[in-house]
């Protein structure tokens, strides 16, 4: 069977503010719209690479949804798991930097189209060719989105597939409390855990502040594989068996958005098609390098070449 990767959540449209900054609270010029949403990236970087990919979301009758159709069906993404919901809109984002590492973020997606993604709209057949599901934190905003992952899940573990998580928290998102209680049932079925450095706290800080010691206790908890994303500082991967390390590539830094998403779906593609660990994290970290030296959130996903031409 032909590895099919899948995932499902937001599908937006990103504009982001032109001046460091810049913020919402006054007028001010915005790049965009651009093609956005984590689990799209995820998606675009996979197709990308050459593999199967597969984006259940629900764009509006708009042309931001149809911006967004195009662009993941030009780059390979299979689009028929995307339904275009005739009464809703497509969802937004507006991004301000205030550094490379911070940024605020104005999200309309609750009350969008891709808010209104149910267990229902997630074909059984399409998922039944899945051997991978990958799963962003930051999808889990409603009862529907948390309740299609979890269908999605069961189908995929029923299968015999494999199943990623990526948190990618959003502090505009912590205080969604169904969110937080999703996480905790994910873990339990989370084959590869891919958080960044940040986020680490969250899922050990009652027990532990030492970083080994929460990787020690989420792979006794079953997860088979961690990868920390550590921004310019590169990732670490860690087993019971291994560990390897790599450090960020000397980049100009132009919009570090969606990095994370580039890596993830890099390591775990390359994972699942058999490259070694050492090999399929060092592509992951040259895919998060060339994906914060473009600007947009999309913009910066790149094909096998790209990566291997960056790494030498
Ligand atoms: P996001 O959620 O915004 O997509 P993230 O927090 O999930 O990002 P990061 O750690 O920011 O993930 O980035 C993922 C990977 O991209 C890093 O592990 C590294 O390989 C690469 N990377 C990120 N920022 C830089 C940088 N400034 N310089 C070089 N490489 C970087
Ligand atoms: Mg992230």
């Amino acid at each position: 069977m032909k590895m099919t990767i899948a995932t499902l959540g937001e599908l937006l449209v990103e504009f982001l503010a032109k001046k460091e900054n810049q913020g919402f609270s006054s007028p001010g010029e915005f790049w965009g719209p651009y093609p956005s949403g984590a689990p799209a990236i995820f998606a675009d970087q996979v197709a990308k690479l050459g593999f199967q990919s597969l984006l259940f979301s629900c764009v509006g009758n708009d042309a931001f949804g149809e911006m967004n159709i195009a662009r993941l069906r030009r780059d390979g993404v299979n689009v028929k798991g995307i339904s275009v919901l005739p009464h809703a809109t497509t969802g937004s984002a507006f991004v301000s930097y205030r550094s490379q590492a911070q940024r605020d973020f104005i999200f309309n997606l609750p009350n969008s189209a891709c808010g209104l993604l149910s267990a229902e709209h997630l074909d059984g057949k399409l998922l039944g060719q899945c051997n991978h599901f990958h799963i962003m934190g930051s999808s889990l905003f409603s009862f529907r989105l948390i309740d299609a992952v979890r269908k999605a899940i069961s189908i995929v573990k029923e299968n015999g597939g494999t199943i990623s998580f990526d948190p990618n928290i959003r502090k505009e998102m912590l205080n969604i409390r169904e969110m937080s209680q999703a996480f905790e049932y994910i873990l339990d079925y989370t084959d590869f855990f891919l958080p960044s450095d940040g986020e680490l706290d969250y899922f050990g800080l009652s027990k532990s502040r030492d970083e080994l010691q929460i990787v020690e206790n989420l792979l006794a908890r079953g997860i088979k594989h961690i990868v920390i994303k550590r921004g310019p500082r590169g990732a670490s991967y860690y087993s019971t068996q291994e560990q390897h390390h790599v450090t960020g590539y000397p980049v100009d830094v132009v919009d570090p958005t969606g990095a994370g998403d580039c890596f993830g779906a890099t390591f775990v593609s390359l994972f699942l098609a058999g490259y070694s660990i050492p090999d399929a994290l060092a592509h992951a970290n040259a895919a998060g390098s060339l994906a914060i030296s473009t600007r947009g959130p999309m913009e910066g996903t790149s094909t096998l070449a790209q990566i291997k031409a960056l790494m030498g």
